[in-house]
């Protein structure tokens, strides 16, 4: 490991000195934040500091929703939020996404406008008429669209699920490719002139009232202004922001696969979605709590089987899979289900606490934080 002060002038001049905007994390929101600064101010010098060799954290691991609220979801965040706060992240969600497709080219991440369906459960309580309706009014005004939600029968006969009674699409909802949305916005920065560098961790940093020094295990480093997009692994530099483990699984192909499209089931704690001929399920973090308060990148048999296991009664009862893939991201929740951005000092800002939102809301949160840090 050669330190920072053993590189070359050549070295130095173009990567570590004179930085004008540093950035620690390569995630959604860090290489939004570094598009968005680079929009304003052209000339200026930005590095983004990431500790993995690629970005490790939950922007590579989701599974690539974009979405911004199912009924059963809007439900339960009705019964636990204040009414105007809810409404304020759909609306945050929704415009949000809209910013990440403006950001990037749709058709490189596999941007499916696909839609989405919320599954009832034959022991769960139906969506009543009237709530539908208001959910429907309320996304009118933020969507400028009518019947955003609607019930939809056929979907569940044409999927051959079993064990759900109703389902409710979502026509706004879609899909991404989240390997190819996070390799997008690294070629968009590498192209502006956007420094990224890997496998540097920042352990900590100090204000000196007109920089900011870094250290990090190759020495230090010094930024006139600071921006912290570690998400989950930001509890080392603030408060109230707490790990939560999501674990997912990707089956082998499956010929003749009949479910397509995005869904959710029990408030959202459970989704899964078609990947080509392929299906992709995810959750259970319910089931264990404390467990999954965790950075650490593993999953659990307790979490899993319970997926394997919805995938054969539930999801696919009458098709023969086998599992391919299975891994773990790590999200950031805290006491609100809202992102901290947050300027600390003159000098530093965070943009960290995503929730289960930071594909909707990344670009957006990246947007608002550029502007706040000058
Ligand atoms: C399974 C799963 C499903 C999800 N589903 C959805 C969904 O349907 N819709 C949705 O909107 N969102 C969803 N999310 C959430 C979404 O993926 C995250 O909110 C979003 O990716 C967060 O982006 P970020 O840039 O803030 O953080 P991250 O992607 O976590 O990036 C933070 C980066 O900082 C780096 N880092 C951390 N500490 C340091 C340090 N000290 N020095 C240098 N680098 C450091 C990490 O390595 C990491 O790359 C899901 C997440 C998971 C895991």
């Amino acid at each position: 490991m050669i330190p920072f002060s053993k590189l070359s002038f050549w070295e130095r001049s173009v990567y570590t000195e004179g930085i004008d905007f540093a950035i620690i994390g390569a995630g959604i929101v860090g290489m939004s934040t570094a598009l968005h600064l680079k929009k304003r101010f052209p000339f200026a010098k930005i590095v983004i500091l990431e500790r993995g060799y690629l970005p490790t954290g939950a922007s590579t691991k989701n599974a690539g929703f974009t979405c911004f609220g199912s009924p059963t979801e809007l439900r339960d965040d009705l019964s636990s939020m204040p009414e105007d706060v809810v409404w304020d992240t759909v609306e945050m969600r929704f415009n949000g996404l809209q910013e990440l497709l403006s950001l990037i080219d749709p058709s490189k991440i596999s941007y499916e406008p696909c839609g989405s369906w919320d599954l009832i459960r034959q022991d769960e309580e139906l969506i009543p008429d009237s709530f539908l309706h208001y959910l429907n009014e309320k996304l009118a005004r933020i969507t400028g669209q009518n019947k955003v939600y609607s019930i939809d029968q056929r979907k569940l006969e044409h999927s051959k699920f079993a064990g759900f009674k109703a389902a409710y699409q979502n026509h706004l909802e879609g899909a991404i490719h989240t390997g190819k949305l996070i390799h997008e916005l690294y070629k968009s920065c590498i192209h502006r002139d956007i420094h990224v560098i890997f496998d540097i961790e920042v352990s900590s940093f100090e204000d000196q009232t007109e920089e900011v020094v870094l250290f990090t295990a190759h020495g230090e480093l010094k930024t006139a202004k600071l921006l912290v997009c570690t998400n989950a692994f930001a509890s080392q530099f603030l408060d109230d922001v707490l790990p939560a483990r999501a674990q997912v699984l990707v089956t082998k192909p499956i010929s003749n696969l009949a479910v397509e499209g995005t869904f959710h089931v029990d408030g959202g704690y459970y989704y899964f979605r078609n990947i080509g001929d392929r299906l992709l399920l995810g959750g259970g973090r319910n089931l264990d709590f404390e467990g999954e308060t965790t950075t650490r990148f593993e999953v659990s048999s307790l979490i899993q089987d319970n997926l394997k296991r919805m995938l054969k009664e539930n999801i696919l009862p009458s098709t023969p899979f086998e599992v391919d893939y299975a891994w773990s991201g790590i999200m950031a929740v805290g006491s609100e289900k809202k992102p901290i951005i947050q300027k600390t000092n003159k000098n530093i800002a965070f943009g960290v606490r995503m929730g289960g939102m930071g594909v909707a809301i990344g670009a957006s949160v990246g947007k608002q934080l550029s502007k706040l840090i000058v």
